[in-house]
């Protein structure tokens, strides 16, 4: 099943040799697991057509919706420094790891875990975990029910909680998004290319109208409705995928797989913040790309987010950041002939 996704990310398939020693005899027999899975393989060949959301999913499953963009360093580092340290047996011995962890953190899909280690795909998953933004798919979330990003949720309780001055970034993110009511200069369709979600609290006050305006709703959300199958001959057929209800995303009881030995501790290393900078980065400039103007909170002159300005500067943003900055030389254009005239005056 992952072989497509081998072709388009360009990693080679490699096969273990299978051993005569050392296999584990499965717990659960393995026979009541068969039509369960029968069941399952037209979804995954399903899946398997879509390298992307393969891709999206597979990464998506290091991703977690309480971790803010400032904190993915600290949040990857015992999964990329000890836990895959490569020093504690064999690479072989990490993959299986690495597929172990992402099938109790995302159980539906722990089959194509399995597939995805042993047929080698695993380097390539830790390459992109390792970056603040792993590829997204809008798509992966509906097709697999597992949330690989904060705008795959739709958050609960009121937008303002606690103090009414407040709304959550995830929040103000998420309304942005939506369709607008009426007509503004923003342009927010266009997902977050990170799934981390920014950090803080916004103050209502320093909100677009496209925000404020939905203050006192009930939540809003986006519902994956359906695709179609367009057969060259026939007619098209709609498929409204695996499932409607949540799927919990941990398996409940993962002591039970897990045979904890004695505690283990680790040399120390110095915290790399790369991936939470990445992150951070990514995230505001979305906000600040498709908005207007200078965004007012003080967060944006952050050392961490300097590039979206020095970016700016330079010209080197197209499309949507263009307009900006010809509103932002129209303005220096006029108080250069305020200044004029009030010099000639
Ligand atoms: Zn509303
Ligand atoms: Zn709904």
């Amino acid at each position: 099943m992952t072989f497509p996704t081998h072709q388009y990310y360009g990693s080679t398939v490699q096969l273990p040799f299978p051993s005569a020693t050392g296999g584990k005899l499965p717990t659960a027999s393995i026979s009541l697991l068969w039509p369960s899975l029968i069941k399952e393989l037209p979804y995954y060949m399903t899946l398997s057509c879509s390298p992307e959301v393969v891709m999206s999913t597979l990464c998506g499953s290091f991703w977690e919706l309480e971790i803010p963009c400032n904190l993915v360093g600290p949040w990857l580092h015992p999964l990329l420094n000890e836990v895959l340290s490569g020093t504690s047996g064999t690479v072989n011995h990490d993959y299986e790891m690495l597929a172990l962890m992402g099938a109790i953190r995302r159980p539906n899909i722990s089959a194509l875990w399995i597939g995805a280690a042993t047929s080698g795909l695993a380097p390539k998953i830790i390459q992109k975990v390792r970056r603040g933004r792993p590829p997204l798919d809008a798509l992966a979330f509906p097709w697999t029910g597992c949330p690989q990003s904060f705008m795959d949720t739709a958050g609960s309780g009121p937008y303002t909680f606690m103090n009414a001055e407040y709304i959550s970034r995830p929040d103000v993110w998420r309304l942005l998004h939506l369709p607008p009511k009426e007509g503004d200069d923003l342009c927010y369709r266009n997902r977050p290319s990170t799934p981390w979600a920014p950090c803080g609290a916004s103050k209502t006050k320093d909100c677009a109208l496209r925000v404020t305006s939905h203050l006192r709703c009930n939540r809003h959300e986006y519902h994956y409705h359906h695709w179609n199958w367009d057969p060259e001959e026939g007619a098209v057929s709609q498929d409204y995928g695996f499932s409607t209800t949540p799927i919990s995303t941990i398996t409940e009881y993962p002591t039970d797989l897990l045979e904890i030995k004695k505690p283990k501790t680790f040399q120390k290393k110095e915290l790399d913040q790369m991936a939470s900078r990445e992150a951070s980065l990514d995230i505001f400039r979305w906000f600040f790309i498709n908005g207007e103007g200078i965004p007012p909170e003080t967060i944006y002159e952050d050392d961490w987010l300097k590039e979206i300005w020095d970016e700016d500067e330079s010209g080197e943003e197209a499309g949507e950041a263009g307009d900006q900055e010809s509103q932002g030389l129209a303005a220096t254009c006029r108080d250069r002939v305020e200044t004029w005239l009030s010099s000639v005056a």
